[in-house]
């Protein structure tokens, strides 16, 4: 199993960090031992002292393909999840100015909690998928599907020249702006329109 994520998906996002809006997916891997499953919490590593969220969809690959059409993406995932793409922003920052590979800032082991996944027969509309992200009871993130530049289609058309995909792999669709550190003793809860899905204590 792989996690892909989509960097810089969303335009005020992409400003915030003074990063170019792109003109194809920025893409990048996270392995499988990213993932924290079943709100256990994530124990803030030693390697940083800026740990961020991201909040994002996360889309749940059902079918194996390469070089899959846009017309044809939506048959290849079946479920919709919320997840945090921990970022060591201290790290990236380093790793950007260097133009170094940001593995180390982004795939450390539990950079990635996961909610559980919604059957996608429960959304009526794929485009129009609220999402928000509260830190200790106060709303830091509120974001829409619909404000992606690349739609969950188009990513997997992109991303499938690359790489096969395989059932059960994860696409993370990028955050939207109000990114922003956590701290030991914070409690993240990131909810599906008004389901809470996702709650993550910080240790
Ligand atoms: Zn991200």
């Amino acid at each position: 199993m792989k996690i892909i994520c989509i960097g810089r998906n969303y335009t005020e996002h992409a400003k915030e960090l003074n990063n170019p809006v792109p003109e194809r997916p920025v893409w990048f891997l996270k392995p499988e031992t990213a993932v924290i499953t079943k709100n256990r919490p994530f124990y803030y590593p030693e390697f940083s002292q800026d740990i961020h969220f991201e909040t994002e969809l996360v889309f749940r690959v059902s079918k194996v393909g390469k070089y899959i059409e846009e017309q044809f993406a939506s048959s290849y995932y079946d479920a919709i999840g919320i997840g945090y793409d921990f970022t060591a922003r201290d790290l990236q920052s380093e790793f950007k100015v260097k133009g170094l590979p940001w593995e180390p800032a982004k795939a450390f082991d539990g950079s990635a909690p996961i909610s559980e996944f919604l059957p996608i027969s429960q959304f009526a509309e794929l485009n129009d998928i609220p999402f928000r992200m509260f830190k200790n009871g106060t709303q830091m993130q509120y974001g829409n599907s619909g404000d992606m530049l690349f739609s969950i289609n188009r990513i997997i058309a992109y991303v499938s020249q690359f790489l096969t995909l395989k059932i059960g792999d994860l696409i993370f669709t990028g955050t939207p702006a109000g990114v922003g550190p956590i701290e030991i003793g914070d409690k993240l809860e990131a909810y599906i329109g008004d389901q809470l899905m996702l709650s993550t204590e910080i240790k």
